[in-house]
Parts: structure tokens; C-alpha cells; sequence
């Protein structure tokens, strides 16, 4: 036996699968693949807790793909985005295959009837977003009562994104024999609670603590004014060579930044939830292909964005949540290689920086750059309103201070 595929032996994998992993160069299962393999594997429902990079797709995609060859039925994996749908049947298209095993993506944003033409195929694998599976079940364009294996994956996000609703929706159309792969990088009591709902006894396998930051990647913070972010950003364009993956908060702000990158003659794209599907690929194929250095991203349209090699994530704007922190620093730093995570943060976002510090459970170094004024963090700016307001309460004490 060649011992470039021995790591992933013992895992209960068929010969068949394990020839593809040799063939895809696949050496060593991941920590997500060597323990959630064999438990999925086993029949087992699975709770893991894995962020982005981490090798999750194929955690569930081996067994997914191994099941199905035993048994008549379909597989179903749900994802929050139309990128990681994508991505996600991408990565188990070659499995599949060796099987000859259809499949199948359902997302928003692309006409319906190219998908109903691929699901008259009779795909046993169906990767979708929560929404246009529903319409395609709506429409019985799809049936769900034969799925033998359901994957709800980055569920945190999914219940982020406001799908709740619908996934409960599709877990009453599917079986309730069934397997069902829990994937989220953070684990909130929600998620908690739908597991309980739809899951028989599963096991928890934590690959990661809830919200830890990959490892390899160092981070650093610089604390600047708002209206000096853009010039501190051009001049760390310049200190770093490799692609770079910075965030915005808003939509709005990805493409300001992106259109000011460009005059200044970077090669960079946006991806958001302004621009069409077929922008969106247009951006990161030109980000996977160094037509782009630079990618700028929302949170929401960044999901997934399974890119090798991303030396530096640029938190533009810190995340309104910690647990997105987390996310968006699981695309530096991928299987394995090293990674950096720069934040810039305004002075008035110490409180979301100590929050975010507590997720990941380490502290974030503060940077200065020699050319652009550094700042410290302070308390919030005070409203109008509440400037008012503190002088009232300060002349009501000093009256009440005085009658006593
Ligand atoms: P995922 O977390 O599933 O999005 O996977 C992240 C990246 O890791 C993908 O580009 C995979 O191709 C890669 N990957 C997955 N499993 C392995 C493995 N066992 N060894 C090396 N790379 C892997």
C-alpha cells in the first residue's frame, strides 16, 4: 500500500473513496475528517463544531457519498450562501462521480429552469440555500421523502441569516429515519435547540473550542481615526506581497473601498449583495486566479470563500458580532499554512475589540504605524442627546446634594 493515503486508513472509508483522496493529493485527514469521519460514518448524527478551513466540507462529504453508495435515496446538505453551495458540491462532485452519483445545486439568483432541467436528472445529492429549495419544493420540482442523510452546514450562519424558519420548514419534509451532520463554527444556544429538535442523541465532536481563531494566524490591531483608515490600508498594501481579503460592515462600504482601491491602481473586486451571481464568480475566479489581489467582501457574501493561500485578512471595519471575527480569520491561515488577521478599529470600539479578545481567548497586539497617527481607545463619543441629558442629571444631583 502507498503510504501517501495511509493517514486516512482506519476511518472506515471505501477503498473506492480512499483511491480519490490518493488521487486528489489528499494526505492526512484533517482533525474535523479524523474525527467526524468514523462517527458519521458509523451512522452516527454529528455535531461539529469547525469553522471554515478546516476541512469540514469533506468531513461530511466522504460519508454523505459512502452512504449513498450503500442505500437508494438522496443526500441533502443546506448551506447559508450560494458561493458555499457551490463550493460545497464542487468538493464532493469528484466523490460523487467515482460512484456515479448525480448531483445537483439550488440557489437564489440563477433562473429556476436550469436547475428543474438538472433535477429531472434525478440527483441524489442536493446542495441549496433554505429559500429556493422551498420554492423548488413549492412547485414539486423536488421531493424530500427519500433523503437518507441531511447536512445543515455553517447552521450558526444560516440562523444569522434569518433561515430558522425555513429550515425548519424542510426538516418536517425530510424523513425522519435519517442521519442528519451538524456543522457551525460557533455553537449559540439556538443551534442548540434545533439540534435537540431534529437530532437523534448526537455527538458533539469539538474539533476547536466554540469561536477559537485558527491556528497559525497572528493578529495584530491598529487603532486610527475613521477618516485615516484608507490611507493606513494603502500603506499596508504596500508592506505585504500575497493576495489580501479585506471586510467591510456594509455593502455600501465594499464598494466605496473597492472603487477607491482601484483609482489608486490596485487590482481589486467586490463581492456583495448588490452584485449578481455571475459578478460575484466573475470576482473570486479572479481573485483564485491573481487577476484580482485584492477582494473586498460583506460578511454575508464572503461565506465560504474557500481561497488556498490568503497571507493577510483585513478587517477594514471590526464585525458587529465576536463570532464573526472568527469566521472571517478562517479564510488566512487554511489547512494548515500561516495566516495574518489585521483589524482596524476606531477609538470608540474598545468594548467590541475586548469582546472580541474573549471569543478567541487571546489578546490582539496593538500596532502603530510610523506614518499615520495613532489613537487609544476611549469612551464611545457621546450623543447630543445624551451630552444634554448627563448635564441634567449632574444639575439635579448638585440641587438635591444642596437641600440636604
Ligand atoms: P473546508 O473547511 O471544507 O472548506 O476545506 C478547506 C480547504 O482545505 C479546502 O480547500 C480543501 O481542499 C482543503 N482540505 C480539506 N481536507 C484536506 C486534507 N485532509 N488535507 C489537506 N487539505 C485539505
Amino acid at each position: 500500500m502507498s503510504s501517501a493515503h495511509g493517514g486516512f486508513y482506519g476511518l472506515g472509508i471505501a477503498p473506492g473513496l480512499l483511491k480519490k483522496l490518493e488521487d486528489l493529493g489528499y494526505e492526512t485527514p484533517t482533525p474535523i475528517q479524523a474525527k467526524g469521519i468514523p462517527l458519521a460514518n458509523d451512522g452516527k448524527d454529528v455535531i461539529g463544531v469547525a469553522q471554515t478551513g478546516t476541512g469540514k466540507t469533506l468531513a461530511f462529504g466522504i460519508p454523505m457519498v459512502q452512504h449513498l453508495a450503500r442505500v437508494k435515496g438522496k443526500g441533502l446538505v443546506l448551506t447559508p450562501t450560494r458561493e458555499l453551495a457551490i463550493q460545497v458540491r464542487a468538493a464532493i462532485l469528484p466523490f460523487a462521480r467515482a460512484f456515479g452519483i448525480g448531483s445537483a445545486v439550488l440557489i437564489g439568483g440563477e433562473p429556476i429552469r436550469g436547475q428543474v432541467r438538472a433535477l429531472k436528472k434525478k440527483p441524489r445529492i442536493i446542495v441549496a440555500t433554505p429559500g429556493r429549495l422551498i420554492d423548488h419544493l413549492e412547485q414539486r420540482f423536488v421531493r424530500l421523502d427519500d433523503v437518507k442523510i441531511v447536512v445543515l452546514d455553517e447552521a450558526d450562519r444560516m440562523l444569522d441569516m434569518g433561515f430558522a424558519p425555513q429550515i425548519e420548514r424542510i426538516m418536517r419534509k425530510v424523513p425522519r429515519r435519517r442521519q442528519t451532520l451538524l456543522f457551525s463554527a460557533t455553537m449559540p444556544t439556538e443551534i442548540m435547540r434545533i439540534a435537540s429538535t431534529h437530532m437523534r442523541l448526537p455527538v458533539h465532536t469539538e474539533i476547536a473550542p466554540s469561536g477559537t481563531a485558527a491556528e497559525g494566524v497572528s493578529h495584530e490591531v491598529f487603532v486610527v481615526k475613521r477618516d485615516l483608515k484608507v490611507s493606513l490600508l494603502e500603506k499596508l498594501l504596500k508592506q505585504y506581497k500575497g493576495s489580501v481579503l479585506v471586510f467591510t460592515r456594509t455593502k455600501r462600504g465594499a464598494w466605496v473601498l473597492a472603487r477607491s482601491l482601484r483609482r489608486a491602481g490596485y487590482a481589486a473586486a467586490e463581492i456583495h449583495s448588490d452584485r449578481s451571481l455571475a459578478q460575484r464568480k466573475e470576482a473570486m475566479n479572479g481573485f483564485k486566479s491573481g487577476k484580482y489581489r485584492i477582494l473586498v467582501a460583506t460578511d454575508i457574501a464572503a461565506r465560504g470563500i474557500d481561497v488556498e493561500g490568503i497571507e493577510l485578512v483585513i478587517n477594514y471595519d471590526l464585525p458587529d458580532e465576536p463570532g464573526t471575527y472568527v469566521h472571517r480569520i478562517g479564510r488566512t491561515g487554511r489547512a494548515g499554512m500561516k495566516g495574518h488577521a489585521i483589524s482596524l478599529a476606531t477609538p470608540d470600539q474598545g468594548k467590541d475589540l475586548r469582546s472580541i479578545e474573549k471569543l478567541i481567548d487571546m489578546t490582539i497586539e496593538l500596532s502603530e504605524h510610523p506614518e499615520v497617527p495613532a489613537e487609544t481607545f476611549g469612551p464611545k463619543p457621546r450623543t447630543a442627546f445624551q451630552k444634554k441629558f448627563a448635564r441634567y442629571k449632574s444639575r439635579v444631583s448638585r440641587r438635591i446634594r444642596r437641600k440636604r
